[in-house]
Parts: C-alpha cells; sequence; structure tokens
C-alpha cells in the first residue's frame, strides 16, 4: 500500500510593525511562508505550492500578498522594530540613569 498526500507547513520570515487593516492600529506582525508539500509515506516530498501571508499579532487578522510586496513590507515593518527597539533602549538606559542618580 502507497500511502500519500499532502501537508501544510508555515514558517515565519520576518516579524515587524505595520498598521493592520482590521484594527486599524501600528501592531507587530508576522510574515509567514505556507508551503504545500505533496507527501509520499508521510515524507514531504514535492512542494506543490507556496502563499506569503501576513498576520497581525494581536487581532490574527490574516492577507496574503504576492512575494515582492510581502518582502517589501516585511523590510519597513522590521525597520519600524528596529526603531522602536533602540527607542525603548534609550528610555530604559536613561530611567537607568535618573535610578542609579
Ligand atoms: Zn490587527
Amino acid at each position: 500500500m502507497i500511502a500519500w498526500g499532502w501537508k501544510k507547513k508555515g514558517e515565519a520570515e520576518w516579524s515587524g510593525i505595520i498598521q493592520c487593516q482590521a484594527c486599524q492600529k501600528w501592531r507587530l506582525h508576522y510574515g509567514i511562508r505556507v508551503k504545500r508539500w505533496f507527501t509520499l509515506f508521510f515524507v514531504p516530498l514535492i512542494p506543490l505550492w507556496s502563499d506569503s501571508k501576513v498576520i497581525c499579532a494581536v487581532c490574527r487578522h490574516e492577507q496574503k500578498l504576492p512575494r515582492p510586496e510581502y518582502e517589501e513590507i516585511g523590510r519597513e515593518a522590521a525597520a519600524r522594530l528596529a526603531e522602536v527597539d533602540a527607542a525603548n533602549e534609550q528610555r530604559a538606559a536613561a530611567a537607568r540613569a535618573e535610578l542609579a542618580g
């Protein structure tokens, strides 16, 4: 008997901050690539297709995007997240300095 089927595997490729289309706020989002595989005896053999989607970390709204757009948004989102991280780090350093007084 040959056991064949397919399997979906999602992989997070980036995270960053963009404006959510559902909650309209600037939120953390994840860029996820979902691949569908043809499996034989439960071993993934051939990738059938893949989708790129962006998911809001807060409301879980999903948006499917064409690959180039998905990658561009991912770069912008990651840059914005890095800015927020840097600003938080500065604020934390200022608070530490104040405490050390
Ligand atoms: Zn949202």
